[in-house]
């Protein structure tokens, strides 16, 4: 075996116009982004060399952008050559591609506010990344309704994505505490959400029910809608009540870090025999061949590891 010594070999990451492995990539401790959670961002998928639905996440990113009012100096057109490069420049197969815009900073001789900070765009490919090992994955994921409720949609909203993770973050204590994987947290009505980077679906008599607001309208998400569609398998986009969550027979996550993601366990209610239900491990598995097939592709273009480098 051949080492690789690539210092790209870890990933790439891309700063404010500059590229370098990931190791050397680091945020300046006072920029807001940090100090904050002043920051958007989104995250791709690569598997087998193609991106999947390359221009739905930048399409979803540059509109987290506008509402949250970032506006970085890089067009779309920009950040799509700018993930193609990462990707090639680390030379990854499967990759998970993030990018984020920060707000940087006001300078000192303008007012301390947001409006008078430079905001800038920052980009990563390491190797994938998934929520669920292979183990979970196989046994179906453990599920907790989390008591904490999810940060109200009027406050910061969740179809713009963001670093507001302080509800997630105690959620996934709860569900740690508890002993399951994962925490769903409800809104202030007590209807479903979502949970730590992942949108959820229930099934109840051999339909899909999946929750219509206070949700990341995930790409995934939308990936399972079409896919259902594909299937002849009804699904409605609506409000889902806790009850209906607690009393499914089978419920599975969607993400792109792992794609479609089935539970086996609810509150400690065991679904299916303790493992993935039969719908869900059809659209899991619909998922994975639509996805071999080339479906929403395009192809990462290697070529791009040998531009010029930009500074
Ligand atoms: N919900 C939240 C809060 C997320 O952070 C994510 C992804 O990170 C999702 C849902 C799933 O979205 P997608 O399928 O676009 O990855």
């Amino acid at each position: 075996m051949t080492e690789d010594l690539s210092p790209y070999a870890a990933g790439t990451a891309y700063m404010d116009g500059r590229y370098m492995p990931i190791s050397q990539a680091a945020i300046p401790i006072t920029d807001w982004g940090y100090r904050r959670s002043d920051v958007t961002y989104d995250v791709v998928g690569v598997w087998q060399g193609n991106f999947f639905r390359l221009d739905d996440h930048i399409a979803r990113f540059r509109a987290s952008m506008n509402a949250f009012r970032f506006r970085p100096r890089e067009t779309d057109e920009d950040i799509k050559a700018i993930l193609h490069r990462c990707v090639a420049l680390s030379g990854l197969r499967d990759a998970y591609v993030a990018m984020d815009c920060l707000r940087g900073r006001p300078p000192a001789s303008v007012p301390y506010h947001p409006a008078y900070a430079r905001n800038y765009v920052t980009a990563f490919a390491v190797p994938w990344v998934s929520l669920l090992n292979q183990e979970v994955m196989a046994r179906g994921a453990h599920l907790v309704v989390a008591e904490t409720v999810r940060i109200a949609a009027t406050s910061v909203d969740p179809t713009a994505k963001n670093f507001h993770w302080a509800d997630l973050t105690r959620g996934q204590f709860e569900a740690h505490d508890r002993g399951a994987d994962f925490c769903v947290l409800l809104a202030n009505d007590g209807t479903v959400t979502e949970g730590p980077g992942f949108n959820i679906f229930v099934v109840s008599k051999g339909s899909i029910v999946t929750p219509s607001s206070g949700v990341l309208e995930g790409i995934t998400r939308r990936s399972v809608i079409e896919l259902c569609g594909e299937l002849g398998l009804p699904i409605e986009v609506r409000p889902v009540l806790v009850a209906e969550l607690r009393d499914a027979d089978e419920i599975f996550m969607s993400t792109t870090a792992g794609g479609i993601m089935p539970a086996a366990r609810i509150d400690g209610r065991i679904m299916s025999n303790d493992r993935p239900g039969p719908i869900s491990r059809q659209v899991q598995d619909a998922f994975w061949v639509r996805r071999a097939e080339g479906w929403h592709a395009t192809p990462v273009n290697y070529a791009a590891a040998d531009l010029p480098a930009a500074s």
